[in-house]
């Protein structure tokens, strides 16, 4: 059993991070780090518990929760992993002081997802980047690394993109439904949020458009090179609590037929299944009807790691196709994809 600290644990990740562990055959929730504010209280007095489908765990309650910073880790538990769910602005340096004091680090946040070095990671579509670690720790000249996972919003995408890839995706628009709880908590205030949308998020178009560009991007002599797939985003936040729903719009190069893509979606498995690892899922599941899919019925797929399409519709000349994709944020784009590249890592043995 390989012992965790969570980084940012009293957070709406830090959170999800606590309740995917609870019983994880590989992974222990050993320490809880949060800010100053927190320091120094117990988990139970620190955290203002969020998650709807479990009470906090009995076994992490009564923890204290420490500083971010190796030393004060260190003095409750010596960790083999640390997964960080920081805000970007405080992850960059303080993920850099865990990675260079030998704990490797599973990261949420966006400091370094676009740095040379780092792995951008989803396990079902680009597993062999995870190579980029061995250069970053040859030039960094640490023992431990840093690697990443895609911004909530775009891992739904790029996972329900990948399998079109074969069939000659030549261009994308997505428009986004995003939920409260992609914010952190206490996040969106109520009063801009109830009886509303709000068009904007800050950042997000520009993550959506540039992340896919390296998890689609080839590994060549320990770099990676960008995909050059055009792709627009307009981002909104919506009053669900937890859950993004996309409508994606996309053209081909060569005619497709509903069948062709009905058939990419279904026959895309991934490595994580192939590996029988403990969070793997389905990657994408079609939910036919109408009105799907739908968070409340659908968010949950896969105890939230399967992102569901519905609505598609192919033009006539088969040139571009239309559908909606829904995906849990905190899960699927957060923690549970997370836990799914430690265990990743685990399984190929790379830390
Ligand atoms: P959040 O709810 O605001 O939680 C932030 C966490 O960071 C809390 O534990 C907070 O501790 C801690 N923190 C804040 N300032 C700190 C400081 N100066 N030093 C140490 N710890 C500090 O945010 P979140 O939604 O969980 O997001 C965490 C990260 O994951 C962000 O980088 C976000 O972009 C990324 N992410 C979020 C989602 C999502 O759906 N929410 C999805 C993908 C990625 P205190 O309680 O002590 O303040």
């Amino acid at each position: 059993m390989r012992k965790a600290v969570i980084l940012g644990a009293t957070g709406a990740v830090g959170q999800r991070f606590i309740q995917l562990l609870d019983g994880h055959p590989d992974f222990e929730v050993a320490v809880l780090a949060a800010s100053g504010r927190s320091a120094g209280k117990t988990y139970r007095d620190a955290c203002n518990w969020i998650v709807r489908e479990a009470a906090m765990p009995p076994a992490v309650a009564s923890l204290p929760v420490v500083e971010c910073t190796p030393e004060a880790v260190r003095a409750v538990c010596d960790v083999d992993l640390a997964f960080s769910c920081l805000p970007g602005d405080i992850a960059g340096v303080t993920e850099e002081a865990f990675a260079k004091a030998g704990i490797p680090v599973f990261s949420k946040a966006s400091a370094h997802r676009m740095d040379a070095d780092v792995p951008l990671l989803v396990p079902e579509i680009n597993p062999e980047h995870s190579a980029l670690v061995e250069r970053q720790k040859r030039e960094r000249g640490w023992d431990a690394f840093i690697t990443t996972d895609p911004n909530c919003s775009t891992t739904q995408l790029v996972l329900t993109l990948h399998p079109l890839r074969r069939l000659g995706l030549a261009c994308v628009r997505v428009a986004t439904m995003q939920a409260l709880s992609g914010a952190g908590y206490p996040g969106v205030a109520s009063m801009d949020i109830m009886d509303n949308v709000v068009p904007f998020i800050k950042g997000e178009e520009e993550k959506m458009m540039l992340e896919p560009q390296k998890i689609f991007g080839e590994l060549e002599e320990g770099s990676i090179v960008p995909a050059g797939m055009p792709i627009d985003a307009m981002c909104h936040r919506v009053p669900v609590l937890e859950g993004h729903l996309e409508a994606v719009f996309v053209e081909f190069d060569a005619p497709v037929t509903r069948d062709a893509v009905l058939d990419a979606w279904s026959g895309f498995k991934g490595e994580p299944l192939e590996l029988g690892l403990p969070s793997a899922a389905t990657p994408v599941e079609f939910v036919e009807g109408d009105a799907r899919p739908q968070h409340r019925f659908d968010v949950l797929r896969g105890k939230g790691m399967t992102v569901s399409t519905g609505r598609l519709k192919i033009s006539g000349d088969g040139l571009s196709a239309q559908f909606l994709c829904l995906g849990h944020n905190t899960i699927r784009g957060a923690a549970g994809e997370g836990i799914l590249q430690a265990e990743y890592f685990n399984a190929k043995k790379l830390f």
